[in-house]
């Protein structure tokens, strides 16, 4: 997400007409996004992730308090938030709407320019939302997740039955290189190699979070264990072929990497001992030398 993004709206209703009046609002300003129903709109909201969702209460087939009850459910669109639009203009409707967690209530007929100045306020609060989330999220000095955000993805629901691997990376002799060569130098081998991490675990559909000092985690989902470790080698052998530059000349670090493959289980969740299995395995990494790759030896 960057600033300059342009922000998406997800805009939901049964009738082309409104679709279209609405679209014709907003699609100079936001990238518009349409659904015809509230089946489309759970599809597309989370295929999509927009920021600000307009939902029509009436629909044939599932009601806009349906879908926003369903949008509550999910940890991938529950944040996001909704706006009905709708003709039902009773404060009971109303109230029900807004109990079920939607961000406002605008009835049906509307006056364009105020529509368009809420959107824009709610729009407003999402961006402030997710900047504060991404500085909260990231590790400044590698710009990669952090611990925190690793935590929220270790708690996520997943698809029961996908392949999951995880992965341990440690910085070999880490406190030896800031002692001996400087903090300074010790957090460009943090940048360096996190770029390393980015750019191998991106291309493979990972991730890879700052754990805390010198430990990484890298998250490999749908990989199996040839796969992860095939990944991790590549990342091994890349980080040991870096040539960092020093006063003294050029430096080269290794990274130690431990891993673990599991099944998401039928709840959707993660084994709770796999981030302790890789830590396992890491170690066992530890005493085999270092600079090597060592899987779930549990
Ligand atoms: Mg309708």
């Amino acid at each position: 997400m960057s600033a300059l993004e342009k922000q998406s709206i997800l805009i939901v209703d049964d009738e082309a007409n409104n679709r279209t009046v609405l679209m014709e609002m907003f699609k100079n300003h936001y990238k518009v996004i349409l659904a015809k129903s509230g089946e489309m709109a759970l599809e597309l909201a989370q295929k999509h992730a927009p920021d600000l969702i307009l939902l029509d209460v009436l629909m044939a087939g599932m009601s806009g308090y349906e879908t926003l009850e369903q949008l509550k459910a999910k940890d991938v669109t529950r944040e996001i938030p909704v706006v009905f639009i709708t003709a039902l203009d009773g404060s009971v409707d109303e109230e029900k709407g807004l109990l079920l967690g939607a961000v406002d209530y605008i009835t049906k007929p509307f006056h364009p320019a105020i529509v368009r100045a809420r959107v824009k306020n709610h729009l407003r609060w999402v961006r402030q939302k997710q900047l504060l989330e991404r500085f909260a999220m990231f590790d400044p000095l590698t710009e990669l997740p952090n611990r925190r955000r690793l935590d929220r993805l270790l708690a996520a629901d997943y698809e029961p039955g996908k392949k999951i691997s995880i992965a341990m990376i440690d910085i070999d002799f880490f406190k030896k290189i800031n002692d001996v060569h400087g903090h300074s130098f010790g957090d460009r081998v943090l940048q360096l190699v996190s770029d390393v991490f980015r750019e191998t675990i991106a291309a493979s559909g990972g991730q890879i979070a700052r754990y805390g000092g010198e430990e990484f985690v890298a998250w490999l989902p749908e990989s199996s264990r040839e796969m992860a470790e095939q990944i991790c080698e590549r990342i091994r052998a890349t980080v040991q072929s870096l040539e960092i530059d020093h006063l003294t000349g050029v430096i080269r670090v290794t990274v130690s990497i431990g891993g673990a493959t599991s099944m998401i289980d039928e709840n959707g969740k993660l084994p709770s001992n796999i981030v302790d299995r890789a830590d396992q395995a890491v170690y066992e990494a530890k005493s085999r030398g270092r600079n090597c790759v060592v899987w779930d030896v549990i």
